[in-house]
């Protein structure tokens, strides 16, 4: 683990009776303004809990936090593209579907509406691009993305360099590496919104409302919603609602109710309805043009909050609605190529030397998006993949190897690659990339957690931030690009994911220095 410390941003810890209230204060203050969610362990569908979170916020390097914003919409377009580059789609993927039947079943309807002739050309991307910062980047080779042969020596250095001057990393060494790209169901933009505010409070009820400065402004909510707005207007249809597609039991249901208040609250006239992939088979039907009709209401966007994982398909009735709603005039978000796009397969291929050049035309931007691609490598046979097993099997604990999943929970990590992989045939790995470990820098704060220990205790943690894209266009053209806002997930540092839905992180906010 790396040995890279971010200062906390006020000086912890906090005095016995000073935690004790502004713990309670915190906990209110998240129960009063939605920081919640349904609790899986004791699920009640009456109850809010507060979501997990850390009491002060983390220190983040202003000029990261700033190349990230600002590199987001070169990554809308490049997805945009890559969304729409068929030929690269089948190819990438085709050795990944026979073999993923998941995969294999979003293709089937990308396949299948590609021939009868795509009914809307245009696509809804609400995007969340997840960087974590590298303590230890400078020692990759960006070329071929391969651990230079001075690798352990630098990381023997950074070590030394870090335990001499932990200031050097907070500015200079740290820099952003992507985790992935996601195009479906992005969440979190709601909660996200009310941390700035939230962490504001903790700030000032602890004295330090200096630093409040310091908190950059977040309007991740707003930003999604104007987003799929914009995509109703186009459509045209006043009487038409925004149809959510739901999970059959909502635990980040406050997330999703903020996306839903705040259209109904700024644009009154907009409709949301919701509705879960089964309910759709039974209610929805398409009209004579194509439109999509639920019950007696035209839905002229969706907006999917499911249907990224396998188990919100029961039977084949949800996969017939997701077909019946992509062969549908409503404006997708995502479309299926989209939800293709942001696969962890078409993110290892990005990363593959020369690839980006085909959906990016400025060399400036291309050499931008590439400082963020971390090592990235195949397990197919016919992409080098015997390679990759030996790479991986000499030094597991720099790797991760993931399936085409969403939702967290799916990968496989250091010390457990090799006994998986010895269980898998030279076909099912291929249903996996392998991707280098991030090491970030670790950060120190309270962590609290519905019926966690009181007092809370200091963890040591590591960050993720992930930076919201809006993305409106045709294959000919964009017609809406903009970066919207950002989250920060913190989870302990010793644990391998941090999901904040599965009960593993805690929702956080940037301290820019
Ligand atoms: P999902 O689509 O399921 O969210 P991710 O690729 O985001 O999949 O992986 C889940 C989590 O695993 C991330 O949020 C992060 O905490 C951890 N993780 C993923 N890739 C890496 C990596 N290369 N290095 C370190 N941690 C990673
Ligand atoms: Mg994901
Ligand atoms: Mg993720």
């Amino acid at each position: 683990m790396s040995e890279n410390i971010l200062p906390s941003c006020i000086s912890l810890p906090l005095s016995g009776k000073e935690l004790e209230e502004i713990v309670s204060k915190a906990k209110d203050y998240a129960l009063m303004h939605g920081i919640c969610m349904r609790s899986k362990a004791n699920f009640n569908p009456d109850n809010l809990q507060f979501a997990p979170f850390v009491l002060t916020p983390s220190l983040y390097p202003r000029k990261e936090f700033e190349k990230a914003t600002k590199l987001q919409i070169i990554l809308n377009k490049m997805i945009h593209n890559v969304a729409h580059d068929v030929d690269f789609l089948r190819e990438t993927l085709a050795s990944t579907i026979k073999v993923d039947d998941f995969t294999a079943s979003l293709f089937k309807i990308y396949e299948t509406v590609l021939s009868e002739g795509v009914a809307q050309e245009i696509s809804l991307g609400l995007v969340r691009s997840d960087t974590m910062l590298e303590t230890r980047k400078s020692c990759f080779s960006k070329s071929t993305c391969m651990p230079s042969r001075s690798f352990y020596c630098c990381v023997a250095m950074t070590i030394t360099l870090g335990l001499l001057r932990s200031d050097y990393f907070v500015s200079d060494r740290n820099k952003i590496l992507q985790v992935e790209f996601n195009t479906i169901a992005s969440s979190f933009a709601g909660i996200s919104s009310q941390f700035r505010e939230f962490h504001s409070y903790i700030l000032q009820e602890l004295g330090h409302d200096d630093k409040v400065k310091y908190l950059p402004e977040n309007n991740a909510l707003a930003g999604l919603c104007d987003a799929m707005v914009e995509a109703w207007k186009i459509i045209g249809d006043d009487k038409a609602a925004i149809l959510f597609i739901i999970e059959d039991v909502t635990y980040n249901i406050c997330d999703q109710r903020f996306h839903e208040f705040y259209i109904r609250e700024k644009y009154p006239h907009v409709k949301v309805i919701r509705q879960s992939l089964t309910e759709i088979f039974k209610e929805g039907k398409l009209g004579d043009n194509k439109t999509l009709i639920v019950g007696n209401v035209t839905a002229s966007v969706v907006y999917f909050r499911a249907g990224y994982e396998p188990g919100h398909y029961h039977s084949e009735n949800e996969w017939a609605a997701r077909l019946m709603i992509e062969r549908s005039t409503a404006i997708k978000c995502p479309s299926v190529h989209y939800h293709l796009a942001g696969t962890k397969k078409v993110q290892q291929a990005l990363a593959k030397p020369g690839v980006l050049n085909r959906f990016l035309n400025d060399e400036n931007e291309i050499k931008q998006v590439k400082e963020i691609f971390t090592g990235l490598y195949s397990f197919d046979k016919g992409e080098g993949g015997d390679e990759t097993v030996k790479m991986v099997l000499e030094k597991p604990e720099n790797f991760v190897m993931k399936p085409q999943r969403e939702g967290g929970g799916n990968n496989i990590y250091g010390v457990d690659i090799p006994e998986r992989l010895k269980a898998m045939d030279e076909t099912e790995r291929s249903a996996y990339i392998l991707m280098e470990r991030i090491f970030p820098p670790i950060s120190k704060s309270y962590m609290i957690r519905p019926g966690g220990p009181n007092p809370p205790p200091i963890f040591d943690m590591v960050s993720e931030l992930g930076i919201f894209g809006a993305i409106i266009g045709t294959k000919e053209k964009i017609l809406y690009n903009r970066q919207v806002g950002h989250m920060l997930r913190t989870k302990v540092s010793s644990a391998n994911e941090g999901g904040v839905a599965a009960g593993l992180g805690a929702l956080d906010s940037v301290y820019l220095t």
